[in-house]
């Protein structure tokens, strides 16, 4: 049995204020949910503001990323210990986003996932496959090599801590959903993956968030596929009615 959970990825967006008022309304509606792990990820700015809105809530706090050293003469960059002493407890690894515009590879996620766990944050681990990826018929092959690099060198216990977002490139921020059927796929693929790897126990409690388009429209049906344990979700999170109505359809499906 996992625990479905839901995390909203605001990306590049909202002033701290912004965010204050986003996370105020999304908390009057939810606060109180215990059915549902729910997850906000605001830019790094708005950490500590969004945390002392979350105080006492069931809304938990993420980021968008880190960097893997702790401290030092690396400019620009936030690490692990920060986000922690920020408030946060979930922090977003290799979203696409990140291996598109910032250069970042598997060997770098892997890096930063050691980093995460090291301050007991949850990392979210982000695996997807392009557009022509998929056309070509490669979706195995690079989720497998993803995983692979991702994750090398962890061990079950390590992996047990983590979870894993299966974001389709070619669906975040298009509109374009992939299907149940297309999702579920390559959840079990993960899932076989998380088996061959790390045992069929560590498979069998790692929850698996799909991400792209998600939607309150499309979320039912999406976690009702045995291996989607929830949603990584940008859009619909910048709206705290849209999030919170995907959360208590979340809540409304009996796993
Ligand atoms: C994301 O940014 O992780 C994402 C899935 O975006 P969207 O829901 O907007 O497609």
């Amino acid at each position: 049995m996992r625990k479905t959970i839901i995390a909203g990825n605001w990306k590049l967006n909202k002033t701290c204020k912004e965010a204050v008022e986003l996370v105020t309304e999304l908390n009057r509606e939810v606060s109180q949910v215990t059915e549902v792990d729910i997850v906000v990820c605001p830019v790094f700015t708005a950490l500590r503001d969004v945390s002392d809105v979350l105080v006492d809530s069931n809304v938990k706090l993420g980021a968008q990323n880190l960097y893997w050293e702790d401290a030092g003469a690396f400019t620009g960059e936030v690490s692990a210990p920060l986000i922690k002493d920020a408030g946060a407890q979930y922090v977003i690894i290799g979203h696409s986003e990140r291996r598109q515009y910032f250069g970042e590879t598997d060997a770098t996620i892997n890096k930063k996932i050691k980093a995460a766990l090291a301050q007991g944050l949850t990392p979210i681990v982000c695996v997807g496959e392009l557009l022509e990826e998929r056309e070509s018929g490669d979706t195995e092959k690079v989720i497998t090599e993803q995983f692979k690099g991702s994750l090398a060198g962890y061990s079950a216990d390590d992996v047990k801590r983590m979870v894993i977002a299966y974001e389709p490139v070619w669906a975040i921020g298009t509109g374009k959903t992939a299907t149940p059927d297309q999702a579920q796929e390559v959840h079990k693929l993960i899932r076989q993956l998380l088996a061959d790897g790390f045992g069929q126990e560590t498979a069998d409690v790692v929850r698996i968030q799909y991400g792209g388009s998600a939607k309150p429209e499309n979320i039912t049906e999406l976690i009702q596929q045995p291996d989607i344990d929830g949603a990584l979700v940008g859009g619909a999170s910048l709206k705290s009615d849209s999030f919170a109505q995907m959360i208590k359809n979340c809540i409304a499906v009996a796993k």
